[in-house]
């Protein structure tokens, strides 16, 4: 069990009742009391009445069934590519001899101007899978642009990081984030020059088309970052009309966590012939014990989550709530208990949320509070734990929520608190 209960105190300041409960009543740890289906006799929740709480909470109860790596079979190295000379040298000074396999998988097909379905899930490195062959296809044409479009404002800062990753911010390489909540007159100013990439939020690209900043005739290659989450954040008329200005040869990346439903439609209406990469599974969820936390009318949650956070083992912790002003609750009551921690939602100016990631980034708070879209872009590699304070809305929410831990190969937890009368 990983649980152990013989967890002690990071903190000089805790509450009193954040004493470990675990170590002196019934509740011995979450899987004896929780897991569905398990010798000890889990029972399974019924389905509640609206909102968020219809997801069928056996979703929340797995074991992490990490993929063995013979099971993925990645036919090249980066070498074999052929990229450009630079591009190589700097995979080779960062490490990076093997490809991941939607890398592996889609990297060809890119070189090849081919269409392109994505069916990715967070941490995959499906960024360099579509920067990489861009970079090499600007490498011999240095006119040509693309635009990344993404959902967040932290997705598209961390796509532009993955590029300076590479190019080092030189090369003749450049890059303009175009994001809502920073200065617009500064972005229009940087688009007056050639830019090799554009990455924007879709909202602040159509304001800028209006402004006439940008010349759609440009680009040879579009790339549609978690299509699926752009559409679910009500992006679909902004996305229409923005492919719908592309000249008709602009070849087309999406990347998605699904196919289905309105994606399945945007990805039938505009590709041509698209050659699809569909990794099997979700691969980083298979690295996260799923698990949920009861919660009956006598407890106070409050504690139950400082218990958590007081084991040992829960180290670096992203927890999720519903709304904005439930995460600053948390993040209040959290502080005054001394924990460090930081949050993140849509009202924080971007500023404030960058400083806030960056905190959470090197350790300075290892707590990180915030709403499904603010935690969307989340690229912490060592989150140990997600903690579903509130329910997801969707199982999509869901999945992207636990995707942030159980990276690079770790296991990670992911806990829901569910009431259970
Ligand atoms: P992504 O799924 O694009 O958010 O990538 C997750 C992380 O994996 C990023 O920090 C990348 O720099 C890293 N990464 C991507 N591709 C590779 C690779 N082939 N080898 C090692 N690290 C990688």
């Amino acid at each position: 069990m990983a649980y152990s209960n013989n967890s002690s105190s990071r903190f000089s300041n805790r509450s009193n009742s954040s004493s470990n409960r675990y170590n002196n009543s019934s509740r011995s740890s979450f899987g004896s009391r929780s897991r569905f289906g398990g010798a000890g006799g889990g029972r399974r929740y019924g389905r509640k009445k609206s909102g968020p709480k219809q997801l069928d909470q056996s979703l929340f109860v797995k074991v992490a069934k990490p993929t063995p790596a013979a099971e993925v079979v990645i036919s090249h190295t980066f070498a074999d590519f052929g990229f450009a000379d630079w591009i190589q040298q700097a995979l080779t000074e960062k490490g990076m001899i093997n490809p991941t396999p939607i890398q592996d998988q889609s990297i060809k097909s890119i070189m090849e101007g081919k269409d392109i379905i994505g069916l990715a899930a967070t941490g995959t490195g499906k960024t360099l899978a579509f920067l990489l062959p861009l970079l090499h296809k600007m490498t011999n044409n240095p006119k040509d642009s693309a635009v990344i479009l993404a959902p967040t404002r932290e997705l598209a800062l961390q796509i532009e990081q993955e590029l300076h990753k590479i190019t080092n911010r030189g090369k003749g390489i450049y890059s303009t984030v175009c994001i809502g909540g920073t200065p617009i007159r500064k972005q229009m100013f940087r688009l007056s020059r050639h830019n090799q990439f554009i990455i924007a939020t879709p909202g602040r690209f159509k304001d800028l088309i209006n402004r006439k900043s940008i010349d759609m005739n440009s680009f040879s290659t579009i790339v549609l970052d978690e299509v699926d989450r752009m559409l679910d954040m009500g992006f679909i008329d902004e996305i229409r009309y923005i492919l719908e200005l592309l000249p008709k040869n602009t070849q087309k990346l999406f990347f998605s966590a699904t196919t289905e439903g309105k994606t399945k439609q945007l990805m039938e209406t505009f590709l041509v012939d698209p050659v699809s990469v569909l990794l099997s599974e979700n691969i980083s969820s298979n690295n996260v014990h799923q698990d949920i936390v009861p919660v009956t009318r006598n407890d106070n949650k409050m504690d139950l989550l400082m218990d958590i956070l007081n084991k040992d083992e829960v180290k670096k912790v992203l927890i999720f709530c519903e709304t904005k002003i439930a995460v600053e609750n948390l993040y209040r009551d959290l502080q005054q208990h001394g924990f460090d921690v930081e949050s993140i939602h849509g009202d924080k100016t971007q500023m404030h949320r960058q400083i806030a990631l960056k905190k959470f980034k090197n350790n300075e708070a290892w707590i990180m509070i915030g709403t499904d879209v603010a935690s969307r872009g989340i690229d912490v590699g060592d989150i140990t734990h997600v903690i579903n304070y509130e329910l997801p809305r969707t199982e999509e929410d869901y999945i992207h929520r636990i995707g942030r831990t159980g990276r690079g190969g770790k296991i990670g937890w992911a806990l829901t608190f569910v009431k259970h009368q």
